[in-house]
Formats: structure tokens, C-alpha cells, sequence
């Protein structure tokens, strides 16, 4: 029989159409979109879907950051704002980046974004020429793959398995850095991981950053609210200040105020990068908009108690999910001590089935799960560590344990 599927599908004018640029054709299609839109497809046929798949925090800023939003509105200018944020905004960073033990920083170290994505796309086209070589450990979160694709870099993906606790060591480090890479990009309490550096394993690595003055460091830190058991948010710099010449800091509201959607990310550097990205800023999005300013700014010197509270809450969950985790046989999970994931490694359900379902990688383990009990994670491959998947548990706390238990049955079930 014919097959018009294709046919009803395929663009008969597609060979004589304009061509879109190469760097949009190397953006693949992503694993987290595969299964969020089977989660969709069985919430719409009416399952019961719990989702642990969404790296959003679900709680909202406190109320004096809508009381500035809606008092800047009844006075905006309606004008162009800075290209690197307005100084009120600015100095309101500047305090709260001390108070991370960040010191010694002006005006013209800053620049801001919107969101910390665009910072890191603003970092990238100001640091690398095509065929620059660029440097992460794996697990990395998705957009660093994708930055370095987009600018046409090199990335040079350091594997930092389960059995070194998802951490990057300085052996790795040193060997990444002989190769004279031009960015050095760290990430620290991680995503997908939720593994956050000690201040021992910092200045380890930070002993062989100083050895290598060619290499610029990004330090993508934007979850040093949320760390847990006392163990402290610690950067190169603290133990380095020698590294602040060529370390960029960048931060964002997202995750520590609620506020992903308000699109305020910002960066901590040498002049001369504040001011690339500042002038990358006046080309492409000239400033961020007076109403947003002004909730950054009351978010950033108001009260604390949001950020303090969820991250005491997020402390909770972890132990939930590790509890239930660590009760598995043949899961191994490295004890995440910060942001809201756990990324355990299900290696160990490769080549099992469950039901009439093959568990042959890291894809197939989610959609089976996601299909037989209705819980969606993402596959760890979409992260660059294909024996895990990623848990994040900012969902409503009364979904958390209902969400655990229907994954220890699912592995109870595997034959
Ligand atoms: N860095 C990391 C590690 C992230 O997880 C995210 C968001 N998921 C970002 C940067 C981007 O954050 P923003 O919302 O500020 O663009």
C-alpha cells in the first residue's frame, strides 16, 4: 500500500526556498522535549501525570517585589533604559554579590541580561571566535552544548561519572587546560546534578586555574542561594583573587527569587567584559524594561525570607527523594547538597523490561516510566550522562512522595 504521510508532510518548494543559516540547523532536537510532550499527550488523555521534569522553581517572589513592580509602572518613562542596567539595579547587585563574599566589584564590572541564558550567549559571543575551543564537565545543563554550537566553538566535554560524584577533579581540569581552551565553564551547585563544590575541592581546582592564564572562567553560579548542610557557597575567587582578572561570575533571579519569567540575569568581571557585554547588550536588546528594574531592585534588597524559606524547604525534599532513592536496588545517587535536583544513575534497569516495555538506555527508561506510572523525568542524556535521569523536586510537596513511590514500583516491577 501507498504510503502519503510523507507526502501530505513534505514541502514541495523546499529546494527552492531560501536556506536558514547552518547554526540553526545544529541545535538537535532535545530529549526534555520528547518527554515533556508525552507527558502532555497522556495529561490530555486524562492520566494522572506527576512531573518531576521541570527545572522551574514553583513558588513566587514576595509581595513588595509586585508593590515595586506596580509603583515603577504608574511613573514609567516609557524611554530606553542602559545597555548595562540602571545604576539603582547595579548597586543593589553590588551589595548583594558582597554579601557572597564577592568584593572589590564597581559599576563597571556589571552588566546585565535577560536571564542568565542570555548573559552566557552575550559571555559567548564575546569570548569566542569560531573554532574557539570551550570547556565543561558533563553533566552539564543543555544550553552549554547548544552556546557553543551557536557561536561555532569547540566544546571540549570533561566526563564526570557517578563514581567521582558528578564532580569535575583537577586532574581533568589540567589535562582540559593544557589544550589552552579559551573558556573555562563552571557550574556550581549544578544542574542536573545538585552537587555543589566544598571549599577544599574549590581551591584544589583553583590551584590549577592559576597555572593556565589563557583560559577565561565563567563561573554559571546561579543556584548559590540554594545549598544545603552548611557546607557554603564558595567560588574561585574567594580562594584565588588573583583569578578575578579573567573569572566571570554570572547570577540571575530566576531560581532564587521565583522569578524565571521576569528575565533578570546579570554578570560580575573584568571591565572589559562587562563592557563587551554591555555593548553586545545595546545591539541586541538595548536594555531591560524600567518595570523589571524595579522588582530587581526590591527583590534583591528586600526582605530575605522567600529565598531563605524555600531553600530550607528544598533541604526537606532532597532528603524525601534521597530517602526513596537510596531504598532502590542498584540506584546510585550522589548526594546532591544543593539547587532542586537529584540525578541518580539507573543503569541498573538497562536490558530489563517492564511489561511489554524494553529498557534498553536512559530514553527508553523515562518513557517507559512516564507511560506505566504516569511520572515524567528527564533522560540523562540530555545532559551528557546517558546512565541517568533527572529528578527535579520543586513540585507541590503533597506530589513528592506519591511521585517517589510509583518509581521504587516501577523498578520492583522490572523483569
Ligand atoms: N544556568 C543554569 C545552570 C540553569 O539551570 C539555568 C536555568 N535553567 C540558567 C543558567 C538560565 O537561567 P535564566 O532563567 O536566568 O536564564
Amino acid at each position: 500500500m501507498l504510503n502519503f504521510a510523507g507526502l501530505l508532510t513534505a514541502n514541495p518548494f523546499e529546494d527552492t526556498m531560501p536556506q536558514l543559516a547552518q547554526r540553526v540547523g545544529r541545535a538537535k532536537p532535545s530529549a526534555i522535549m520528547l518527554i515533556a510532550e508525552k507527558a502532555k499527550q497522556l495529561k490530555a488523555a486524562g492520566r494522572d501525570v506527576i512531573s518531576f521534569s521541570i527545572g522551574v522553581p514553583n513558588f513566587l517572589p514576595g509581595e513588595h517585589v509586585y508593590a515595586a513592580a506596580r509603583e515603577s509602572l504608574s511613573h514609567d518613562s516609557g524611554q530606553y533604559g542602559s545597555n548595562r542596567g540602571a545604576e539603582g539595579l547595579l548597586d543593589a547587585f553590588l551589595r548583594h554579590i558582597e554579601a557572597l563574599g564577592l568584593t572589590g566589584y564597581g559599576r563597571m564590572n556589571l552588566s546585565i541580561g535577560i536571564g542568565a541564558k542570555q548573559v552566557l550567549y552575550n559571555l559567548a559571543e564575546a569570548m569566542l571566535d569560531e573554532g574557539d575551543e570551550i570547556c565543561f564537565a558533563a553533566p552539564f545543563w543543555t544550553t552549554y552544548r547548544d552556546i557553543a554550537d551557536i557561536v561555532g566553538a569547540k566544546a571540549n566535554i570533561l566526563h564526570c561519572g557517578p563514581d567521582q560524584n558528578y564532580k569535575l577533579v583537577p586532574a581533568q581540569l589540567e589535562a582540559a587546560l593544557k589544550r589552552k581552551p579559551k573558556v573555562f565553564l563552571f557550574n556550581n551547585p549544578s544542574n542536573p546534578t545538585g552537587m555543589v563544590y566544598t571549599r577544599e575541592e574549590i581551591a584544589a581546582l583553583a590551584d590549577v586555574l592559576v597555572k593556565y592564564p589563557d583560559t577565561w572562567i565563567i563561573t554559571d553560579d546561579i543556584y548559590n542561594s540554594m545549598v544545603f548542610d552548611g557546607i557554603g557557597y564558595h567560588n574561585f575567587v574567594h580562594v584565588r583573587p588573583e583569578l578575578k582578572d579573567r573569572l566571570v561570575f554570572v547570577d540571575s533571579l530566576s531560581k532564587t527569587y521565583g522569578m524565571p519569567g521576569w528575565r533578570v540575569g546579570f554578570i560580575a568581571g573584568p571591565e572589559s567584559v562587562a563592557k563587551a557585554v554591555t555593548t553586545l547588550n545595546s545591539n541586541h536588546i538595548t536594555s531591560i524594561p524600567e518595570v523589571i528594574t524595579a522588582a530587581a531592585v526590591a527583590a534583591l534588597t528586600g526582605p530575605q525570607d522567600v529565598p531563605q524559606a524555600k531553600c530550607a524547604e528544598f533541604a526537606a525534599k532532597r532528603d524525601t527523594v534521597m530517602a526513596a532513592l537510596n531504598a532502590i536496588p542498584g540506584v546510585v545517587c550522589p548526594r546532591p547538597q544543593g539547587a532542586f535536583y537529584a540525578f541518580p544513575d539507573i543503569s541498573c534497569a538497562f536490558g530489563k523490561r517492564h511489561g511489554e516495555h524494553t529498557i534498553t538506555d536512559d530514553v527508553s527508561f523515562c518513557a517507559a516510566l512516564l507511560e506505566a506510572k504516569g511520572v515524567a523525568c528527564v533522560p540523562g542524556s540530555a545532559f551528557g550522562e546517558p546512565r541517568a535521569m533527572r529528578i527535579s523536586y520543586t513540585c507541590p510537596t503533597a506530589q513528592l512522595q506519591p511521585g517517589l513511590d510509583r518509581i521504587s514500583q516501577f523498578f520492583a516491577e522490572l523483569t
